[in-house]
């Protein structure tokens, strides 16, 4: 369990004030100066050896995605760093909590980010839902400027740094990087083929890297604390401390911060007072938001949660929305409604996607009601199978993986349903499912 000596995400609770002066005294804008004197270089450095990967959902190394930015500025061709702050991915709600508990964390991480690229300017681009955090955050900015933290000589560093906020209007396509792009640009956030990718060509045609909250909040005290006491904790190229979000059927839901690799079930059984009615009515847990797979309790019972342990189980750890579901819950109606939240939220663009998630929530409904065939579990394991991988963004796989895990572990389920309807008594039905 994280010591509270390695926390990052101090004020996670909003028990203490979020304003400047108070987060000062957490140890936020401390030394800041000095360690922008290290040089653009130096703050990438440290950030690749910190071993951080990317809290939004991929997991892509940070420092590694920062590189890829030039060296060098072309005065015609400014550089950007993009905040994506448009949490919506359904389970998630913990870059909310750092928005509007520990704004300055933030700041102070577009400040080094944004320096290690040698970006000017960074847009934040915040969910439009999320009103209050958007107030929060645009007085954390006006608090910081005023107080010379960013502006015309950041910190008195020499580096002029301006932070834009911009609402979003609450499409979940716009969290995708180049969707997100386009609805900043004043477009409908319709994602863009890649390559190029933003490194190359971004915001308004220049070199930009888009990074989510997290990812940027935890870089002060990285550099502050050394990117080896990072790397130190979790377990190898799953470092460092995680924001868990964790909902469902559990006694107390909460968000909190937590070594990466803690095993699933201590992390439920610490901080939340354990799944509703005990561990062993516990049914299955979506363990990364609503687009990984689900995972029945036999793979619940010792999974670690972390980037590769979950890959290993064939799901992931996505944004590290926990979503907890015990037996009570109706598993086929409960993917069959995040098939209907992705049918909603695609852009159209792509056929497989367009086509394919309107399809999949229909055979979904069907599989709900039980008037599918036996045969259409097969037929809607080949369709969401050609809808992943072979569309623009990764909306597509969104789709898709939820309905893989439904039939991977829960087939007896379906059939169940299917040869119920069909008349079959329940007994034989039962008998049916658990020899198939
Ligand atoms: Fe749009 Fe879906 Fe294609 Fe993504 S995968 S670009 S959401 S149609």
């Amino acid at each position: 369990m994280l010591s509270d000596r390695d926390r990052i995400f101090t004020n996670l609770y909003g028990v203490h004030d979020w304003r400047l002066a108070a987060a000062r005294q957490r140890g936020a804008w401390d030394n800041t100066k000095a360690l922008v004197a290290n040089g653009h270089d130096w703050v990438t450095e440290q950030v690749k050896a910190s071993e951080l990967r990317g809290r939004g959902g991929a997991g892509f190394p940070t420092g590694l995605k920062w590189s890829f930015m030039p060296n060098e500025i072309d005065p015609e061709r400014p550089h950007y760093l993009i905040v994506n702050a448009d949490e919506s991915e359904p389970g998630t709600c913990k870059d909310r909590d750092i928005m509007r508990h520990d704004p300055h964390l933030l700041l102070e991480g577009c400040l080094f980010a944004g320096f290690a690229m040698r970006a000017h300017a960074a847009y934040i681009y915040i969910r439009g839902e999320f009103f209050n955090e958007a107030q929060t955050l645009q007085a954390a900015i006006d608090e910081a400027y005023h107080a010379g933290l960013i502006g015309k000589d950041a910190c008195g560093s020499g580096w002029a740094f301006d932070i834009y906020l911009h609402r979003g209007a609450g499409a979940y396509i716009c969290g995708e990087e180049t969707g997100l792009l386009e609805s900043l640009e004043g477009k409908p956030g319709r994602p863009r083929l890649k390559p190029p990718f933003p490194a190359a060509v971004g915001l308004y045609g220049c070199p930009s890297t888009v990074n989510n909250v997290e990812s940027i909040a935890v870089v002060p005290t990285i550099l502050r604390r050394g990117a080896a006491w990072f790397a130190g904790l979790g377990r190898p190229k799953n470092a460092g401390t995680k924001l868990f979000c964790i909902s469902g059927h559990v006694n107390q839901p909460c968000n909190v911060e937590e070594e990466l690799g803690i095993p699933l079930k201590e992390l439920i059984e610490k901080h939340t007072g354990g799944v509703r009615g005990g561990w062993d009515n516990l049914q299955g847990i979506i363990p990364g938001g609503s687009s990984v797979p689900v995972l029945p309790k036999s793979i619940c019972d010792s999974v670690l949660m972390d980037f590769d342990s979950l890959m290993e189980v064939k799901s992931g750890l996505g944004t590290a929305g926990i979503i907890v579901m015990d037996k009570s819950t109706d598993m086929v109606e409960a993917i069959a409604r995040l098939s209907h939240f992705y049918m909603h939220e695609s852009c159209g663009q792509c056929t497989p996607c367009r086509e394919g998630t309107g399809w999949v929530y229909r055979m979904m409904q069907r599989m709900v009601s039980g008037e599918a065939s036996t045969d259409d579990i097969d037929l809607l394991w080949d369709v969401v199978g050609q809808i992943e991988g072979h569309t623009i963004c990764a909306l597509g796989d969104a789709a898709a993986w939820p309905v893989q895990g439904l039939i991977r572990h829960f087939r007896g389920e379906l059939e169940r349903r299917i040869l119920e309807r069909q008349g079959v008594g329940r007994g034989v039905a039962d008998a049916a499912s658990r020899a198939a």
